[in-house]
């Protein structure tokens, strides 16, 4: 096996391409044909690639995978990738779907293109176009005597269909003729039989070690309205023989899906086989290729229990920043860049694994750590007062004091400078001052000397206490002519700096504290209920003070609250006139352990 597992679609891709694979794709008919026209204008783009989400949810970090898949390889092999709506399913579609997935790859960095179109221009694909289409491709099966339409019950022919154990049983139907079946077809689009009484069923093989061959279903009738086709049609066919469909008129080469669609493939290759053959679809057609679906400790992704988790008011909606939805995940602060990365990383294999929720969250540390401003924040605090401040500094002064947004900024630039001032109450957090230290501890104890960091070395004297014991002040003096930047600074050694806001300057701000929404690492596997493994603790909301420069942030701006971890003013609620920041991730390294 020379084929890296990391990157075997690549492989595929490169050999096609060496080979000419679908530089030689002939067109069947002539144009003018209707066959012909279905297919567009013939494009020999290098490769084309789909990403065909049924808009019925949100994306979750899965798809994000799959989104990074297709553009990724499109982009890295000079071909293009579809954005394609898999609306064959009348049912569960809805528009608040279709305009949150267009938003999520668009966010995502991705742009997608029809055939003949420039990227940036083009509407999404939409699989309901080609319903006309699907219906004259069910009619040469019927006549080439490669379907019919069986009218046992779903009972009966799921008993029939056999298990792996044995073969499957014919139906008394299949051996209609061509002719008879055409005419029960029209009439089942002609709405004159019921929902349910009958279906279309390709003709392959009852006894194949595959059941997916054992003749699927093609065709159901099911009177329901469609967001696209509206009454047009009272049939509409299965997913598992519109997608194949939908692949070869939209001139796909590589139709790279997840691993529960292996079994599907032999059925993939039969359909399109069959319609090339008869000359409704050009040669050669695409191929179908899968992959591990992405599986993350600690997060559920199937929409049908994401969309448990938002109807049961589990969480504030799909977009909560708990969620592992590319919305809840942008709300959080994650960031395009942090997502292609990890995309990249966790690869491409053939087998399931687990990946580690770290990995994500590594991805975005990354990210963030060279982009982020810094600022001070102080989460838990209690008040600082500086008793000589006065008497040395003068009564009400207020000392200006800066330092740099981004510790280390690219070559060639200058970081930003962030404006704050010191004057003689300040807010500090509750543990940075213990009455009796524990060993090894650096911090505020009374006859101990810190740095305010950015400010100035003090020196703490005690505290005050309510009625109850509990701190409500500690009490230090400020030693005069250190302030950070001047020359005086390193007068006076210390073993710590702590982070502080100033009471005249400092602002409150609303600071939602995530964690993760799951205690369980495998919340769903084995048929467990994921419900009972939900996180109690997963937010708590304090309220912190933070510097004027994390103020005035605008929704969405990224920080590092320096010791605390990545926040992001959130999307939703923050207001220049309240503050709201959500908790991205964590620091690598706690603080001050
Ligand atoms: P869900 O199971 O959450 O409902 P789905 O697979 O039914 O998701 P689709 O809208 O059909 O959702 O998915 C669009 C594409 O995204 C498909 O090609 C699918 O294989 C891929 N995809 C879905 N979930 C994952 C995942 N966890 N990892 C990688 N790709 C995924
Ligand atoms: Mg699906
Ligand atoms: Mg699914």
């Amino acid at each position: 096996e020379t084929v890296k597992p990391s990157n075997f679609l690549r492989q595929i891709i490169e050999h096609d391409l060496e080979k000419g694979t679908y530089a030689t794709r002939r067109w069947a008919g002539t144009p003018g044909d209707a066959a012909h026209h279905a297919q567009g204008e013939p494009d020999p783009a290098k490769i084309r690639t789909r990403f065909p989400p049924e808009p019925n949810g949100y994306l979750h970090v899965g798809h994000a995978k799959s989104i990074c898949i297709n553009f990724g390889l499109a982009r890295d092999y000079g071909g293009v990738c579809h954005l394609r709506f898999d609306d064959t399913n009348p049912e569960k579609e809805d528009t608040e779907y279709v305009n949150s997935i267009i938003d999520a790859v668009k966010w995502l960095g991705f742009d997608w293109t029809q055939i003949g179109q420039a990227p940036g221009s083009a509407a999404p694909y939409q699989a309901s176009d080609y319903f006309g289409f699907m219906y004259r491709a069910a009619e040469y099966l019927i006549e080439a005597g490669h379907a019919y339409v069986d009218e046992q019950t779903a009972e009966q022919m799921r008993v029939n269909r056999g298990d792996f154990s044995k073969p499957g049983v014919d139906s008394p139907f299949r051996s209609r003729t061509p002719a008879e079946n055409l005419r029960i077809f029209r009439e089942m689009k002609d709405g004159q039989h019921e929902d349910g009484s009958m279906v279309l069923r390709a003709k392959i093989d009852m006894a194949s070690p595959n059941i997916n061959m054992r003749d699927p279903a093609i065709y159901r009738i099911r009177r329901a309205t469609h967001h696209n086709t509206g009454d047009t049609w009272c049939i509409y066919p299965m997913y598992t023989y519109a997608h194949p469909i939908e692949d070869a008129l939209e001139q796909i080469t590589h139709s790279l899906c997840t691993l529960e669609f292996e079994d599907q493939r032999p059925f993939y290759d039969w359909l399109l086989e069959r319609l090339t053959e008869g000359g409704l679809l050009a040669s050669p057609p695409p191929r179908q290729y899968e992959f591990a679906r992405l599986n993350l400790t600690y997060v559920i992704t199937s929409k049908r229990k994401l969309a448990q988790l938002v109807y049961d008011h589990k969480v504030s909606g799909w977009d909560d920043p708990r969620m592992p939805t590319i919305v809840g995940l942008r709300r959080r602060g994650y960031t395009p860049a942090a997502i292609q990365t990890f995309a990249e990383r966790i690869g491409v294999t053939k087998s399931d694994s687990w990946i580690d929720y770290s990995t994500l969250e590594g991805c975005l540390r990354e990210d963030l750590e060279l982009k982020a401003h810094r600022g001070m924040a102080v989460l838990n605090p209690v008040k600082l007062v500086l008793t000589n401040w006065d008497d040395v500094m003068g009564a009400g002064h207020l000392e200006p004091c800066s330092l740099p947004a981004l510790p280390h900024p690219p070559e060639g630039v200058e970081s930003p400078v962030r404006h704050f001032t010191i004057g003689k109450e300040v807010w500090i957090e509750r543990e940075d001052f213990e009455e009796v230290p524990p060993k090894g501890y650096k911090r505020l104890f009374p006859g101990n000397k810190v740095r305010l960091k950015g400010g100035y070395v003090i020196e703490c004297t005690g505290c005050t206490k309510d009625a109850n014991g509990v701190i409500t002040e500690v009490l230090a003096t400020v030693v005069p002519d250190t302030k950070s930047g001047t020359p005086g600074a390193d007068s006076v050694k210390v073993k710590a700096a702590i982070t502080w806001v100033g009471v005249a300057d400092g602002v409150n701000a609303e600071v939602r504290m995530y964690d993760r929404l799951f205690l369980d690492a495998h919340p769903d596997a084995g048929g467990k209920d994921f419900i009972e493994s939900l996180n109690p603790n997963s937010l708590k909301v304090v309220t912190a003070i933070v510097e004027p420069s994390l103020a005035n942030a605008k929704p969405d701006d990224k920080f590092q609250f320096e010791r605390h971890g990545y926040f992001v003013a959130d999307r939703v609620d923050h207001k220049t006139e309240k503050p709201v920041f959500n908790l991205a991730v964590g620091l690598k390294d706690s603080w001050g352990k």
